[in-house]
């Protein structure tokens, strides 16, 4: 038997480590310790782990966490009918619409993504994304080009009017948030934790995440990078403290059809799925709800002219681009900041 010598880096996984410029050192209280929470919501699971002392009562916080995650999906699921999402979408052309307070501040910061992406995030999607069988109804064929010019000329980010808390149903516009629901669902379960004044937190919904804080032995949250499940052996850990990373990725949903592969990220400019070879695109931001918004937006504009956007906006993005068979990482400066 012979041992053939084989270089560290072969065998060894490459390990990075992401932290932000700052950690405060505000210790944890006595006997702290992690407590976990877990369960479904908006298609996905979620979970929470947070600091308290060893007697939490549990039921409150479990309460907070699933009112959150209910009043996300009853304002803004495409899935359930009754939602004001839903029933928006439903409406008389020449509507118009109160919308309760979170749908509002979504809907804003998702037409302000519409607008700085150059309509690559838009909102109004909804029948695009039904049109290619990744809305509740089940796909029967691909959709032809009358049903593609009909959903692109319905919707539109730009023929979305508010005033006052209010949008008009202008006919016929489908909104879809899912590219940011989960992001701001995250947002506001932390939101309703620092409300009940837990200190340290890491929340969880589909893979998007926020951490707050520090464990018991001091250590920030770390997560692991969401890697595409072919990728090489490597990982880059990304200390979450104050905090917020969303990944876009191709290989969450997405359909083949004649060996051909379908995303379910679609490009509103020409209706159609993303086609550029994009594996992933992951964005670090102080809030969840921008860091998936912006992970879809980046993954539309590809790792051109997403890369270029985000060096202008300064955003911290990391796209993972297929190469043949191999991967190539490309990231942001804003991004390397991270790096150590
Ligand atoms: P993931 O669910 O993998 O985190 P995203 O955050 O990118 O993915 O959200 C994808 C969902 O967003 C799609 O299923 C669809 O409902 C919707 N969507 C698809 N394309 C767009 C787009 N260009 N802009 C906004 N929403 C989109
Ligand atoms: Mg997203």
């Amino acid at each position: 038997m012979s041992l053939a010598l084989v270089p560290p880096t072969m065998t060894t996984p490459t390990r990075r480590v992401l932290l932000p410029a700052a950690i405060a050192t505000t210790p944890p209280p006595l006997g702290a310790r992690v407590h976990e929470f877990g369960g479904r919501t908006m298609g996905t699971t979620w979970s929470v782990r947070l600091v308290a002392g060893l007697q939490l009562h549990r039921e409150p916080v479990s309460r907070a966490i699933q009112a959150a995650l209910d009043e996300v999906v009853a304002q803004m699921s495409t899935w359930e009918r009754g939602s004001d999402l839903c029933r928006f979408n439903r409406a008389e052309p020449g509507t118009w619409h109160a919308l309760p307070e979170a749908f509002r501040e979504v809907l804003a910061c998702a037409l302000d993504v519409a607008s700085r992406s150059g309509g690559a995030f838009d909102p109004t999607a909804g029948e695009l994304v039904d049109a290619w069988g990744f809305g509740p109804l089940a796909r029967t064929s691909l959709p032809d080009a009358p049903t593609l010019a009909q959903a692109r000329a319905r919707g539109g980010w730009q023929r979305l009017e508010t005033a006052d808390g209010r949008v008009l149903q202008a006919g016929g516009v489908a909104l879809d948030l899912s590219a940011i629901a989960k992001g701001f669902g995250v947002d506001l379960v932390a939101r309703r934790l620092d409300a009940l004044g837990v200190e340290s937190h890491l929340v969880e919904i589909g893979g998007e995440l926020r951490g707050t804080g520090v464990k018991p032995d001091g250590q920030p949250w770390w997560v692991r990078l969401e890697e595409p499940e072919d990728a090489p052996a490597g990982e880059t850990l990304l200390a979450l403290h104050g905090l917020a990373i969303a990944t876009s990725g191709d290989y969450r949903r997405w359909f083949e059809h004649d060996g051909a592969r379908y995303s379910h990220t679609i490009d509103p400019r020409d209706g159609r799925p993303i086609r550029h070879g994009l594996a992933s695109v992951s964005v670090i931001h102080a809030e969840c709800m921008l860091a998936d918004a912006w992970s879809t937006a980046l993954n539309v504009l590809g790792p051109d002219a997403g890369l270029a956007l985000a060096q202008q906006r300064g955003l911290a993005a990391r796209f993972v681009v297929r190469r043949g068979a191999g991967f190539e990482e490309r990231t942001s400066a804003a991004f390397d900041c991270f790096l150590q």
